[in-house]
Formats: C-alpha cells, sequence, structure tokens
C-alpha cells in the first residue's frame, strides 16, 4: 500500500511505471497501451477496460488498413494532410513526418457528416519608440497605426465513429504574418471621406483585409483548406449516393 503500490495495466498486465498510469473508468491503462489509441480520442477518463480494449482491437485492425491504404491523392500542407485513397473509398489524417506513421485512423468517405475551415487571426498593434518633452522613451501608436496579424489554418472533419467525432488539424507549420498598413489597400484612401473615427478604423481594416488577400502565403494555405474541405465534402456526397443504389437494387 502508498507510495510504492505500483498499478498493473488491465489491458496487457505489467506494472505501471511512477507517473506512467493513464485512469480508466473502472482501471488503469499504461503508457504504452494508451500510445495505441487514436489520435482523435479524448474520452479515456471516462471509458471502461471494456471500451478501451475493443478500440485497441479496432486500433490492430485499422493498421492492416494503413498497410493496404494506396494513396492516390494528397491534400494539405506541411503540418497536417488529408491523404485519399479514392479506389477504396476511403481517406486519412495524416501529421506525422511521414504519410502512414502513428497508424492513422482509416476512414470511408461516408463517414464523415461535416467539415470546416477556422482561420485563426490574431492582431497585435506595432509601436513606436517616442522621447517625450523630458527625454523619457515611451511607446506611441503610428498613425494611423499599424498591426501586425498572424495568422493559422485549421480544418476541422466531423465523422460518425465508435470512438471519436472530431479531427481537427493545422495545415501550415509556420504562422502567416502579415503587416497590416493603409498603404497595403488596392483602393486609394479619400482623406475627405474619413470625419469620425470610425471611419478611419474601418478605412484601416479593409485595407489590412486588402493585404491579406494578396499575400501569397495566405492564399496557398486559404485555397488548401478549401480544396480539403470541398474534395471531401463532394467525395461523401458521392458515395453516400453510391450507396442508396447499392441499397435499393438489394
Ligand atoms: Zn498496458
Amino acid at each position: 500500500m502508498g507510495l510504492f503500490d505500483r498499478k498493473i495495466c488491465n489491458i496487457c498486465g505489467s506494472k505501471i511505471g511512477l507517473f506512467g498510469n493513464r485512469k480508466l473508468q473502472d482501471g488503469n491503462l499504461c503508457k504504452n497501451c494508451a500510445s495505441k489509441l487514436s489520435p482523435w480520442f479524448s474520452d479515456r477518463r471516462s471509458s471502461t477496460v471494456d471500451e478501451i480494449r475493443a478500440q485497441l482491437e479496432y486500433r490492430e485492425k485499422n493498421q492492416q488498413l494503413v498497410n493496404a491504404f494506396n494513396i492516390t491523392r494528397i491534400m494539405g500542407g506541411e503540418e497536417g494532410r488529408v491523404l485519399l485513397d479514392e479506389g477504396a473509398g476511403m481517406f486519412m489524417v495524416s501529421t506525422g513526418s511521414s504519410a502512414k506513421a502513428g497508424n492513422p485512423d482509416v476512414l470511408k468517405f461516408s463517414q464523415i457528416t461535416g467539415c470546416e475551415v477556422v482561420i485563426e487571426e490574431e492582431e497585435d498593434e506595432i509601436m513606436r519608440e517616442v522621447k517625450d518633452s523630458e527625454g523619457k522613451t515611451t511607446q506611441e501608436s503610428y498613425n494611423p497605426p499599424r498591426f501586425n496579424y498572424s495568422y493559422d489554418f485549421d480544418v476541422i472533419i466531423y465523422v460518425n465513429t465508435p470512438y471519436f467525432n472530431e479531427m481537427k488539424f493545422q495545415i501550415n507549420s509556420d504562422t502567416v504574418e502579415i503587416e497590416g498598413t493603409k498603404e497595403g489597400g488596392s483602393t486609394p484612401i479619400k482623406l475627405d471621406s474619413i470625419s469620425t473615427k470610425k471611419d478611419l478604423v474601418d478605412t484601416i481594416l479593409k485595407a489590412a483585409a486588402d493585404t491579406k488577400k494578396r499575400n501569397a502565403e495566405y492564399l496557398k494555405y486559404e485555397t488548401m483548406a478549401n480544396e480539403i474541405k470541398d474534395t471531401l465534402l463532394e467525395l461523401r456526397d458521392k458515395s453516400l449516393a453510391e450507396e442508396e443504389i447499392l441499397n435499393e437494387s438489394n
């Protein structure tokens, strides 16, 4: 009993090391067995030993699907990509260094329930240093204010599986940074149209948006993300229609 009372993994039976325990609803799981679970699975604490055992059996069968997976098309960026086996009507999401690393879950197109592109934006004002009348250095806004915008591009695929319902991954490896200034605007700013603070803010935001649209990196990842979404939804619709025809002819 006490501090040195080592727990036993309910799946493989091995002794669990200090800090190595992964608690289940009705038992314990070792680090090694936990690493074999799906990377998209997040309900471990509320899962029973039997549920985990069933998932690990599914994961072993999945490895065979990965080995047999014939990549016909790859979409996405350096960080996360979607691999298609169009002949088998299946896809997987790979976030590892090599396409098939880590036993990625192989799913049917018909298991897709939705897909979404999320572009995460962060805004930081760029300040300049000025000396006041007493010679002290302070920071102040540029006129008009300048901003550094940073963007990450995420794709969320919603799926129907017993173990997880969402696959969210980022496709870009480096955050895309864009400086937004009024010079970036494609439409010349008419100073006489700016009479209130709100006019000024609207003008700057519009200029920043125009800068964004012309930034090659931004466009590249936005196009990639939308390609994944449009292609997956199209393949899903096609395979559901085919399944319906099969069901009707039976
Ligand atoms: Zn174990």
